[in-house]
């Protein structure tokens, strides 16, 4: 059984996010998509939005489950029995980062290996910021996200 964590801040879930979500879930019998809490980057959406969202847009996957976490990845991958990290490559500015996660992840738990899914060319310049900036300013954010979170972020920036 191979089980693993694939962690963001999913603020809010991207279809970029959800391309790595399907194919990872071809890879692993279980995908646990851990959401990092993250209180100290003031996210726009709580957790449990963010949470409510990727339960939606994955409702018709398997193999998929979503957890919020706070505190260390390795130790949120370790209470799920994991041994692999899915993360998303976008462009070589990714890469530094990514790298240096990757190693210190596996320093602190020799037991953890990551993997990385090369980005699908169509959203390689899609982030979660730019989504958040695009709908702040009432622009048209359709082609990034899926609907459900359209609606979501148009209730945000309304209020
Ligand atoms: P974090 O706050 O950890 O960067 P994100 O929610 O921004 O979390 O991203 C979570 C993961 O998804 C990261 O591995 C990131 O590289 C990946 N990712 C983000 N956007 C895309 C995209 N458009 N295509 C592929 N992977 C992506």
């Amino acid at each position: 059984m191979t089980r693993a964590v694939y962690p963001g801040s999913f603020d809010p879930v991207t279809l970029g996010h959800l391309d790595v979500i399907t194919r990872g879930s071809r890879f692993f019998d279980e995908v646990i998509v851990g959401v990092l809490q993250n209180s100290a980057k003031s996210p726009l959406f709580s957790v449990e939005e963010r949470v409510n969202m990727l339960r939606e847009v994955t409702e018709g996957i398997d193999n998929i489950e979503i957890q919020s976490f706070d505190g260390l990845l390795i130790d949120f991958a370790k209470s799920v029995d994991a041994h692999i990290i899915v993360r998303g490559l976008r462009a070589v500015t990714d890469f530094e980062y990514e790298l240096q996660l990757a190693q210190t992840n596996k320093a602190v738990y020799p037991d953890i290996d990551t993997l990385f899914l090369v980005t699908s060319v169509v959203y390689s310049y899609l982030s979660s910021s730019v989504v958040r900036e695009i709908a702040s300013y009432n622009g048209d954010i359709s082609k990034f996200v899926p609907e459900c979170v359209t609606e979501k972020l148009k209730e945000k920036f309304d209020k």
